[in-house]
This record gives structure tokens, sequence and C-alpha cells, in this order.
């Protein structure tokens, strides 16, 4: 392991700050988030409008439940103590990186990698 303790418990409490913030927000979104009524009257908001923001709310809550999979991905790997390390070529993430996503799974080059260009 690469990281030493202090950064460790670091990066630990980003991941539960983290996750905690996407809990939060999902259980904000779901209580928000009414189907649309397409019999109903919108006022100044069209039908399109409507379906158009329902779809953005649903994307967006795709991504924080991606994001928190990976948020609880990256905590069973510090419990198995190979959390830092890519999961492609197993070199080591780096702890700048991590700081600021520490849910990261892939090195720099690998997430590049996989990006479509
Ligand atoms: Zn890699």
């Amino acid at each position: 392991m690469y990281l030493n303790q202090k950064e460790l418990a670091e990066l630990k409490q980003l991941i539960h700050k983290k996750q905690r913030q996407i809990e939060d927000s999902l259980v904000e979104m779901k209580k928000s988030s009414k189907p649309v009524n397409l019999d109903g009257s919108f006022g100044r908001l069209s039908r399109m409008d409507a379906l158009q923001q329902q779809q953005m709310a649903l994307n967006n809550q795709l991504h924080l439940e991606k994001e928190l999979k990976q948020l609880k991905a990256s905590q069973n790997r510090i419990d198995q103590g190979v959390y830092g390390y890519c999961l492609q070529c197993e070199e080591p993430i780096g702890f700048k990186r991590l700081c600021v996503k520490p849910e990261v799974l892939l090195c720099f080059a690998c997430s590049k990698a996989q990006e479509v260009p």
C-alpha cells in the first residue's frame, strides 16, 4: 500500500462524506420527482419541456446512483487493502487524483483510454 495511514484516513472520510451527500440528494430527488401528468395543464411549461425535465432529472439520478456504487466499491477496496490501485493496470492511482475523485477506480491513463472519442 503506497498510501500512508493518514492519507488513507483522509480518503476514507472523503468517501463517507461524498456518500452521505449523494444519498441525501437521491432522497430529495425521489421526493420531488412526480410523474408527468400528460393530460394536465402545464401553464407556461409545455409538455415537451416537462418530459425533458423529467428525463434530465432521471439522468442525474442515474449518474448519482452510479457514483454511489463506485464509492461503495472504493470502500470495499479499502477493506481489502487494494484501494488506490488501478483496476486495469494495477498501478497506483495517486493520492492527489484520489483526493479529487475518491471513488475513481482507474488511473488517469486507463480512464483516458476508456473514454469514447
Ligand atoms: Zn491504469
